[in-house]
């Protein structure tokens, strides 16, 4: 379970990234984080991974309370989560097939577990073929594959794709979402932060807004529209108001 409690969080340079924001994803659901640029869903992710930490307020996730984690644990909360970031974040040096067990390695897999998890994930990422190139040999499609198969192979609680159809084709993007939600019959929490607004009304799922730092919005995809997304801009053009009162 993630629980956001009255969180908060203030960059170093003073930015103020999120505002007092309360939410609650259960196990097993399929969510969407949308919201303009600059709103703090990069943010929302980097405190579910522990990369930044809350400035107050009080957040759980899969068990751990990140408000006052001990940076030792950290490794183990990181388990319990496979994330798929914008950029792969692949080693370019690696193979295929290396990146995917080097994620294993890291947190202390058994060889004989990783000679069966990594080719099995392979091959449910459609991968199998191309175990021994080198990322700069993939198609952007691909490598995004090879991060899926990597962000899997841990067998976490909850996966975290960010702007998995940002640099996809059409088609490409439907695979990716058939993945998404293969995972998420398996029992998975999968959490997609998106744009894109024809995946969040095509898919029917629970989508958050984030605008400002604040929880803008949480309701079914099925129900969001432009009009959503101009509400957002509106009411910050009335802030922006407010501020030159
Ligand atoms: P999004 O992912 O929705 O585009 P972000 O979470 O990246 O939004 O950013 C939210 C706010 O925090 C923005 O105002 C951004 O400028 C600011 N911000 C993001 N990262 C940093 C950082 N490392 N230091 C200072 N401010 C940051």
């Amino acid at each position: 379970m993630i629980k956001f409690e009255n969180v908060s969080m203030v960059y170093a340079n003073g930015n103020h990234a999120l505002n007092d924001v309360s939410l609650q994803i259960d196990d097993g659901e399929f969510v969407f984080i949308t919201g303009r640029s600059g709103a703090g869903k990069t943010t929302l992710t980097k405190l579910l991974i522990c990369e930044e930490r809350v400035s107050s307020g009080r957040l759980e996730v899969n068990g751990f309370r990140l408000d006052k984690i001990r940076s030792w644990r950290i490794p183990k909360l990181r388990r319990t989560m496979g994330v798929v970031f914008q950029d792969f974040k692949l080693f370019d040096k690696m193979t295929v097939y290396e990146n995917v067990a080097f994620a294993m390695r890291v947190v202390g897999a058994k060889s004989k577990l990783i000679k069966k998890r990594v080719p099995f994930f392979l091959d449910v990422v459609g991968l199998s073929h191309k175990s021994n190139s080198f990322p700069t040999e993939l198609s952007g499609g691909e490598k995004q594959r090879v991060a899926f198969a990597r962000a899997l192979v841990n067998n976490p609680d909850t996966i975290i794709a960010d702007e998995p159809t940002g640099n996809v084709d059409i088609e490409m993007s439907e695979g990716i979402m058939e993945l998404l939600l293969r995972v998420n019959k398996l029992g998975k929490t999968v959490i997609v932060v998106t744009h894109d607004l024809a995946l969040i009304r095509e898919y029917k799922k629970r989508v958050i807004q984030i605008e400002n730092g604040k929880l803008f919005a949480d309701k079914n995809g099925a129900n969001f529209g432009i009009d959503d997304v101009k509400a957002a801009s509106i009411e910050e053009k009335e802030d922006e108001l407010e501020d030159l009162k």
